[in-house]
């Protein structure tokens, strides 16, 4: 009969796995709660508008196209995407605009031009994240971190004697304060802790090397949009004859032993030979495990997102792909949201715009705007109140920088809320990406892909290591698939 695998949850790093063991020979079922695949990378559509709910940048593509070239199949014939020109635009409240060309030579002469730091300053950062980059991705995002064969190698040694130059033992925020005059810059690169949903005057500066992979490796759009890189991999997994059963939430893991025997859903059991978990492991435990796991508390958490998907009835020529306002004042929007468990009166609002790639995510003349601000996970904040407020704040703050009056070009209005994001994904108290790296320990804390006392049993996708966000899930399908292949 070959091997039997039960994959719960079809996130990408969920869908990635049953591609990857389906090409081991596995015969993988793939178990769902909602009518759809993807998790938190979903799409929503209304009144001639379509939206990406989720993730809007794409860095790595290297980690999905592998998946098609491992099936040997063309990834042209699945996805297509364009490199970006500007990786963003950041707005400032004394009226200044930073265009972040992808073009690193463009971009460190913008910053000469707009600001009163040097283009060498820029060349220097961006040459240190990538060493950054390189001395720790093998250790800290390619390879199981938690084995202990994997810490006796050269590249645990290599970064072992050069620990004092990954920063390990500074905030990113103080490092960028030293290598920039502007504050304005140091606000740029300090932004980069929160593609981590983490707080960059905690977060240590080797997480600095995030800024090299928009920068150097660049940042990427799907020519159908974000949705289409799970289109795309649904579809090459439905070849490679992975079966997905929709609206089939999973009750219980049965265990027999530390074995994991098989999958409980609709009141039925299926019995498999190895289980794949993708929902976020604070989950898992309680809900789905037997016995009692210590949950995080709330401050080791990463953050959460209050989105506003808007209908605009009006073209903004003077914004791009993907938009940032900044808050006026940075260290108290992050206070706020991780110590105080608060939403800021003056928070950074992204914009992201993906009409202004896709035609036909919006109708002629109008754009699809993806409003988010970074706010607390779910501790039981009133959310109607903070939704309410924080409406009104984005909308004073857009009316403000950009002058405008954005309410009246609303036409269609959808909002995800922490307690939501937990509702339709499974995500810890709507924490986005598991545990923050707000401690230098982070990545040592996160939970393993595997633990002794599960056997069987994996663990994938943003809440485990090597951490969240699209290219890291895909990364831990990697290490998952890897494991299971190589295990004893
Ligand atoms: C608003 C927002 C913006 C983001 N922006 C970015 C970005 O720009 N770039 C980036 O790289 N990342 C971004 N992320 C993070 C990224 O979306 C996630 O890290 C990644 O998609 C998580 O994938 P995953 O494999 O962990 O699975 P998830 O997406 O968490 O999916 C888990 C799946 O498991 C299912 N499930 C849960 N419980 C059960 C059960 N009991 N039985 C059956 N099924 C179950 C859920 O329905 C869900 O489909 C963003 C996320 C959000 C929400």
């Amino acid at each position: 009969m070959g091997i039997k695998t039960g994959i719960i949850g079809s996130g990408i790093g969920g869908i990635a796995t049953a591609i990857r063991l389906a090409l081991m020979g596995h015969s993988v079922t793939v178990f769902e709660k909602n009518s759809y695949p993807g998790g938190k990378l979903a799409e929503y559509k209304s009144k001639g508008y379509r939206f990406d709910m989720g993730p809007s940048l794409f860095t790595m593509p290297h980690f999905v196209t592998e998946l098609f070239i491992l099936a040997g199949k063309n990834p042209a014939n699945y996805l297509e995407y364009d490199k970006l020109e500007i990786l963003c635009k950041y707005h400032y409240e004394d009226g200044s605009i930073i265009n972040a060309y992808q073009d690193i030579d463009l971009f460190a002469e913008e910053i000469e031009l707009k600001t009163n730091d040097s283009r060498e300053s820029i060349l220097k950062h961006l040459d240190k994240a990538e060493k950054i980059y390189n001395l720790t991705s093998n250790i800290f995002i390619l390879r199981a971190l938690h084995k202990t064969s994997n810490l006796y190698n050269r590249d645990y040694l290599k970064a072992f004697l050069k620990f004092g130059s990954i920063d390990a033992l500074t905030s990113m925020h103080n490092k960028n304060k030293k290598a920039f005059r502007d504050p304005r810059t140091q606000q740029l690169f300090d932004r980069y802790a929160t593609y981590v949903g983490s707080n960059p005057y905690s977060v240590p500066a080797t997480l600095n090397m995030i800024s090299h992979l928009e920068h150097n490796e660049g940042a990427y759009f799907p020519k159908n949009g974000m949705y289409s890189i799970i289109t795309g991999l649904h579809q090459l997994a439905g070849e490679l004859n992975v079966k997905f059963n929709f609206n089939s939430n999973v009750d219980a893991i049965v265990l027999k032993g530390k074995k994991a025997q098989g999958l409980k859903s609709g009141g039925k059991t299926f019995p498999f030979d190895f289980i794949v978990s993708d929902i976020d492991v604070n989950t898992i435990y309680g809900n789905l495990l037997p016995g009692k796991e210590l949950k995080p508390k709330t401050k080791n958490l990463s953050s959460s997102a209050l989105v506003f998907y808007w209908g605009i009835n009006k073209a903004f020529p003077e914004l791009s792909l993907h938009n940032i306002l900044f808050s006026n004042n940075y260290k108290s929007e992050f206070d706020a949201i991780f110590n105080k468990q608060n939403v800021f009166s003056d928070p950074t609002v992204y914009i992201f715009i993906s009409s202004k790639l896709v035609k036909g995510d919006a109708p002629a003349g109008y754009e699809n705007w993806f409003t988010m601000i970074n706010v607390p996970p779910d501790t039981g904040q009133d959310w109607n109140a903070l939704v309410k407020a924080s409406r009104e704040n984005i909308i004073g703050k857009i009316n403000r920088m950009l002058k405008t009056d954005i309410e009246n070009h609303i036409t269609t209005e959808k909002v995800l809320h922490p307690p939501e994001i937990y509702n339709k994904t499974g995500s810890y108290k709507g924490s986005l990406y598991g545990i923050n790296s707000n401690s230098r320990f982070a990545a040592f804390n996160r939970h393993p892909n595997h633990r002794s006392r599960y056997s069987n049993l994996y663990f994938v996708g943003g809440s485990v290591h090597p951490g969240g966000g699209i290219p890291m899930c895909l990364s831990s399908a990697r290490i998952v698939a890897h494991e299971i292949k190589h295990r004893k």
